[in-house]
């Protein structure tokens, strides 16, 4: 398909709009954007002008996501979400979350008002990564109705407790769970997302439909042996960094071995002095895999490894669970309606992808049915400056979630 200039243009806004998001950032040497910051206020604030741009009247919900809405045939129908997150991880990129965000005002600004059978409906979640207080999918969560009470007291590096974030940021700390949607009031999900993989990139493609996302378990082990002098002969030490760093190379040997990817991305030790063998060393792990049962397979040979290890080495082991998550499938329906939306682009076979990564979609999926549209990026880098997109890619992107809404109401 050749694109018009009108078309382009679209995605010109888009990229400009992703440019103007990533100068609110909190780090001066890259993007970093967490939830309730005062850079997520003006994220928030920047992307309610656009929607008011696009025709609607935003507003905030109880979680701090932006949300618009686009009456559909008559006024309160069921809506069909078009959203992504705002948020970032430090050292971000510009593009992975915002893009789809963007790509959903583009299309509603295309569409309308009162000529859908349903309602659509954007949402721009203020919490998919997690990394500030540890937990993912805080956004999604809430509007999902799976808001736990306990996470306000969820505290951040700075010791600052996610209540009184909310509070600061605004948001009533007892009713964030506010935020949750009645099932009946919806009629899906679509998200469009880089696909931070190369899959399309090597196959050529601007566009694939996702079938699943992977499911994911993210642990803390701590293990502890003895803090000692230096000095101390090898065969009465317990150094509890030497039991990690072996624990860490069994996690690679045995997550390789099953197809389950899996990263340690944190690591740290007590009591950190050069000349003092670590008493304590704590790692994150996140593990990932096509089911929870595979995923769960990987993790009990990786404990069984791990609690080897440090009887060899007279070690204790500790286990926290951060966080898990199932595999979500995509909805029959609505993987049609993307793949509709991406033959109307003119790719008539469009690629399926398995998600590795997890979306906002996942936790969407406890209250409607969703599906996912992924964008092409550059060698599939993302969580990192480089990331990269193509102008036309965004434009094809818009057009097919456009075409997916029309499919997808064809069939209402
Ligand atoms: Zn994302």
């Amino acid at each position: 398909m050749t694109l018009t200039t009108a078309q382009l243009a679209t995605a010109q806004v888009i990229l400009d709009r992703c440019d103007a998001l990533a100068t609110h950032s909190s780090s001066q040497t890259g993007i970093e954007r967490v939830y309730l910051s005062p850079e997520h206020r003006a994220v928030n604030e920047l992307a309610a002008e656009w929607m008011r741009e696009a025709g609607l009247a935003p507003w905030q919900d109880a979680a701090g996501n932006l949300c618009g809405r686009l009456e559909g045939s008559s006024p309160g129908l069921p809506a069909l979400l078009l959203g992504s997150h705002l948020d970032t991880v430090p050292g971000a990129g510009r593009y992975d979350g915002i893009l789809g965000v963007l790509a959903a005002i583009a299309v509603v600004s295309r569409v309308p008002a009162g000529e859908l059978p349903f309602a659509l409906e954007i949402v721009a979640f203020g919490d998919e990564e997690g990394t500030r207080f540890g937990a993912t999918l805080l956004g999604s969560r809430a509007l999902a109705g799976t808001w736990r009470p306990e996470w306000t007291g969820l505290v951040d590096k700075d010791g600052i407790s996610l209540g009184d974030a909310a509070t600061a940021f605004g948001l009533d700390p007892d009713r964030l769970g506010d935020a949750a949607r009645d099932p009946a009031s919806l009629v899906g999900y679509l998200e469009a997302h880089i696909e931070q993989g190369p899959l399309l990139e090597d196959a050529g493609r601007a566009l694939g439909v996702v079938t699943s996302i992977a499911a994911a378990r993210r642990l803390l082990v701590t293990l502890t042996g003895e803090a000692r002098h230096c000095a101390t002969p090898w065969i009465l030490r317990h150094d509890a960094l030497l039991g990690a760093s072996e624990a860490i190379l069994a996690i690679e040997r045995i997550a390789r071995e099953n197809g389950s990817p899996a990263t340690v991305g944190h690591i740290s030790v007590q009591p950190d002095a050069v000349n003092v063998i670590p008493g304590t060393a704590e790692f994150s792990l996140d593990l990932r895999d096509e089911s929870a049962e595979g995923r769960d397979l990987t993790w009990l040979a990786i404990l069984a490894e791990i609690e080897r290890i440090a009887a060899d080495r007279g070690l204790g082991v500790a286990v926290a669970e951060a966080h898990t998550a199932p595999a979500v499938q995509c909805a029959a329906e609505l993987r049609e309606a993307i793949r509709a939306g991406i033959r109307w682009t003119g790719d008539a076979d469009p690629l399926e992808l398995h998600s590795i990564a997890g979306h906002d979609a996942m936790a969407i999926a406890a209250v409607t049915e969703v599906g996912m549209l992924f964008v092409r990026c550059r060698g599939g880098i993302s969580h990192h400056a480089d990331e990269s997109v193509l102008l036309e890619d965004v434009a094809l992107a818009v057009d097919a979630l456009q075409a997916a809404v029309l499919a997808r109401a064809a069939r209402a």
